[in-house]
C-alpha cells in the first residue's frame, strides 16, 4: 500500500507571492497529516504549478482530502483571510462531480499561523457560512480559540444575523438577502472580493433554503458575472444539496421588482433594488408603518420610472441612474405603496400629507396606520428632497 501523499503546487498564486514551500514547513504538514490521518508518515510532493484557492491534496488510498489553507502571516485586507475559500470550494465540487474513479472526497480548512484579528464580526459571520456549506475545520482550537462557528440553522437566521452585522457596521456592504415570501433573492455583486463573498453567500444559502433562490447580479467594476467555475460550483452544490431551484439571473438589467405592469423592462433593475437596500442598512421596513413583512414591503421610486421614460433630454445612461439611485426611493408596504402611488399620500419635506379627496373615514385609517409620519431624518437628503420634487412635477430646488 502507497504512503499517503500530499500534492502541493508550490508557486505563489499571484508573482509577488513567496512560494508555498516557504511557509508550509514540515512542522504544519505533520500537524495536518496527523489531524486528518492520525499519522505523520507520508510522502510529499511538490508540483511547479500555481496554487489554486491556496488549497493543497492529501491522497490517502481512496480516500482525497482538499485543504483550503487561510492567509499566513500578517492579515492585512478584510477579506484576505477567505477570499480563496469559494474557489477551493468550486474545484473540489467540480472534481467531485466529474470525476469517474469512485474516490471518496473530503473538504477541509486549515488555519496557517498569522497575526492580526481573525476574528472580526465580518469574519465571524463569513465563518458561520462555510460551516454552513459543510466546511469541516482542522484547526478550529488553534485559529479561532474564542469561537466556535456554528452553522445558520434557516436562512432566515442568515438574513438576521447579516442584519445585525450591518447595523453595527462591522461588515462590508456588498451582499443583501432577501426574503420574497415564494423565494429569496441574493444580491450580489461581480467582482473580486465581493464576487467571492457573493459565491460563499449562494452555497451555502442553497445549503439551508425552504425555497426557491434567485441570484441577482449587481454589475461591479464592468464585471457582469461572477465567474464560469463560482457559478458551476453554485449549480453543483444546491443540485446536491437542495431540493429548490437555485436560479442564476443572466441579464442583470431585465427584472420585475414587482411594481409593473411590464416584467421586462430595461429601466426596472435589480440595481435599484440594491441601492435601496444599501441605503437602508439591507433592511426593508416600511418608511411609514415600520412593516417588515418582507412578502408585503415594496421598493417605492419617488421619481417614477414612466416620468422618467418620458424625459426626451436624457440618454438613456442618465435614465438608468435615476432610475437605480437609491436616494430615489424608499420602502413601502402595499397599502401605503398604493396610496402614494395614487397621490393619495405625499411627501413635504420627509413629512407625510393626506389628501382631502378621500372620505374623512378614511383619513381616519390612514393616520391609523401611518405610525410614523416623517421618514427617519438620517434618510433623508438633498438628492432624495430632489427626487420628491421631480415627483410632484415643482420644477426642483436642488440637482439631481
Ligand atoms: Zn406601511
Amino acid at each position: 500500500m502507497n504512503k499517503p501523499k500530499f500534492i502541493i503546487n508550490r508557486i505563489g498564486a499571484q508573482d509577488r507571492m513567496p512560494t508555498v514551500d516557504t511557509y508550509l514547513t514540515n512542522t504544519i504538514l505533520d500537524d495536518i497529516s496527523y489531524r486528518i490521518l492520525k499519522s505523520t508518515d507520508y510522502d510529499v510532493e511538490w508540483r511547479e504549478y500555481r496554487i489554486v484557492g491556496r488549497m493543497i491534496k492529501l491522497i490517502d488510498g481512496n480516500d482525497i482530502h482538499y485543504i483550503a489553507l487561510s492567509a499566513n502571516g500578517e492579515l492585512t485586507a478584510r477579506n484576505s483571510q477567505l477570499q480563496s475559500v469559494p474557489t477551493a470550494l468550486s474545484q473540489y465540487l467540480a472534481e467531485q462531480k466529474n470525476s469517474k474513479d469512485g474516490k471518496n472526497r473530503k473538504f477541509y480548512f486549515y488555519f496557517l499561523p498569522q497575526h492580526g484579528n481573525n476574528q472580526t464580526d465580518y469574519l465571524k459571520f463569513m465563518y458561520r457560512l462555510m460551516v454552513t456549506t459543510g466546511v469541516i475545520f482542522l484547526n478550529r482550537e488553534f485559529g479561532l480559540p474564542h469561537f466556535t462557528p456554528l452553522a445558520f440553522s434557516s436562512v432566515k437566521d442568515l438574513i438576521r444575523s447579516r442584519n445585525d452585522l450591518r447595523s453595527r457596521n462591522s461588515g462590508n456592504k456588498s451582499t443583501y438577502v432577501t426574503d420574497e415570501g415564494t423565494c429569496y433573492h441574493i444580491y450580489g455583486k461581480t467582482f473580486g472580493a465581493n464576487q467571492k463573498e457573493t459565491s460563499l453567500f449562494c452555497i451555502s444559502i442553497s445549503a439551508i433554503t425552504d425555497k426557491p433562490v434567485k441570484l441577482y447580479q449587481i454589475i461591479d467594476n464592468d464585471s457582469e458575472k461572477i465567474s464560469d467555475n463560482d457559478v458551476e460550483a453554485i449549480k453543483i452544490y444546491s443540485t446536491n444539496n437542495s431540493k429548490y431551484s437555485f436560479e442564476i439571473m443572466d441579464d442583470t438589467l431585465e427584472f420585475d421588482d414587482g411594481d409593473s405592469d411590464t416584467v421586462k423592462d430595461k429601466l426596472r433593475s435589480p440595481k435599484f433594488i440594491y441601492n435601496l437596500l444599501s441605503k437602508f442598512d439591507g433592511e426593508k421596513k416600511c418608511v411609514l408603518c415600520g412593516c417588515k413583512i418582507e412578502e408585503v414591503v415594496q421598493a417605492a421610486h419617488i421619481y417614477p420610472i414612466a416620468s422618467i421614460r418620458k424625459r426626451s433630454d436624457l440618454t438613456f445612461d442618465r435614465k438608468f441612474e435615476l432610475a437605480t439611485d437609491g436616494d430615489n426611493g424608499i420602502w413601502l408596504c402595499e397599502n401605503h405603496h398604493k396610496l402614494f402611488d395614487r397621490g393619495l399620500i405625499w411627501f413635504e419635506e420627509g413629512k407625510i400629507c393626506i389628501s382631502d379627496e378621500l372620505e374623512d373615514e378614511n383619513i381616519v385609517f390612514v393616520k391609523q396606520i401611518t405610525t410614523i409620519d416623517t421618514i427617519e431624518p438620517q434618510y433623508i437628503n438633498d438628492k432624495m428632497l430632489a427626487y420628491f420634487d421631480l415627483r410632484t412635477g415643482t420644477i426642483p430646488r436642488l440637482a439631481v
